[in-house]
């Protein structure tokens, strides 16, 4: 122990300070992920959610959109794969799936989406033992349901569904076997307890969900949330690195609202443990940065997409 003033300097040499400044523990080749989102089914859903421009509660301005062809699908899912990408994400404005046509439309196109080596995630609203089942027998890898907020605060967001109808959910696609995508959304007006209180729901899960989104509120006009009060990013970025301690082995996405952040928040959040993005210029419905400035932020940061996203 205990070198001389002049060991020290030895150590802080250029070479040294060059290597400390590329090496792993800041920034260097460090592993993300970059996940497309593409709505298949668009506008019209029943639901109320207090945040969505899809609800048809609420005058937005977002057209509605049946179903999307499977060719359209698969050539979307094609181009995604050819820019890198290794999981691809298909959201339909649902309140739960209803077997029938389209459903098993869903399913071809889950089956095609695999065919090209793609990690498929759906969200699709509500499902079923059954449906859950059907999904992951066509090759879901996981499927997106969020909690969205603390069960506290989660009246004054959702009145159509329940928190416990959203568990339930989940437990049926934990038990197909599928990988669970499940997180919140903060920036609603929520505090800080409900924050914690929507964390240790996630964390309480067994096992931990495998992709937890963390969503800055994306404020859209027309619903009842598009004058909420901007949230400070300091906030988000102690959301996700808790969100990191807790869930160690969890894939932390930094998902909505990634557009009204500076590029230096989004580089804090990144360190603070978040090692994956939805990308794509439409995150389903709200605007996402645009491709080239996702591509710009990631090789400045040095993250290099991950197999497996
Ligand atoms: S978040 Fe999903 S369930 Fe809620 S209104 Fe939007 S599309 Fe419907």
């Amino acid at each position: 122990m205990g070198g001389s003033p002049g060991d020290l300097q030895q150590a802080y040499a250029r070479r040294g300070i060059c290597r400390a400044s590329n090496s792993p523990s800041v920034f260097s080749r460090r592993r993300g992920a970059a996940v497309p989102v593409v709505s298949v089914k668009t506008g019209g859903c029943p639901e109320d959610c207090a945040y969505c421009p899809q609800s048809a509660h609420y005058e937005t301005g977002v057209e509605r959109q049946p179903l999307l062809s499977f060719n359209h699908v698969i050539k979307t899912a094609r181009e995604a794969r050819d820019h890198g990408v290794t999981r691809f994400c298909m959201g339909a404005a649902w309140r739960q799936v209803s077997d029938g046509p389209e459903f098993d439309a869903v399913l071809e196109m889950v089956r095609g989406v695999s065919a090209l080596g793609l990690e498929v995630c759906c969200t699709l609203g509500m499902l079923n033992e059954s449906q859950a089942r059907r999904l992951a027998e066509a090759g879901l890898h996981a499927y997106n349901h969020n909690l969205d907020t603390s069960a506290e605060f989660y009246g004054q967001i959702i009145t159509t569904r329940t928190y416990e109808d959203r568990l339930r959910t989940i437990e049926h696609v934990r038990k197909a076997g599928i990988t669970v995508c499940c997180g919140g959304i903060i920036g609603m007006g929520e505090s800080d307890k409900d924050r914690i209180g929507l964390l240790h729901q996630l964390s309480t899960l067994n096992p931990h969900p495998e992709s937890v989104p963390i969503n800055l509120l994306a404020r859209v006009e027309g619903t009842p949330l598009g004058n909420a009060e901007p949230l400070d990013p300091f906030i988000l970025v102690r959301t996700i690195a808790t969100a990191r301690i807790l869930m160690p082995a969890s894939r932390i996405r930094l998902s909505a609202g990634r557009r009204s952040l500076s590029r230096e928040a989004s580089a804090l959040c990144f360190m603070a443990g978040a090692n994956s993005i939805f990308v794509g210029e439409k995150l389903l419905t709200v605007p996402n940065p645009s491709r080239d400035e996702d591509d710009e932020l990631l090789e400045d940061l040095d993250l290099r997409p991950l197999p497996h996203a």
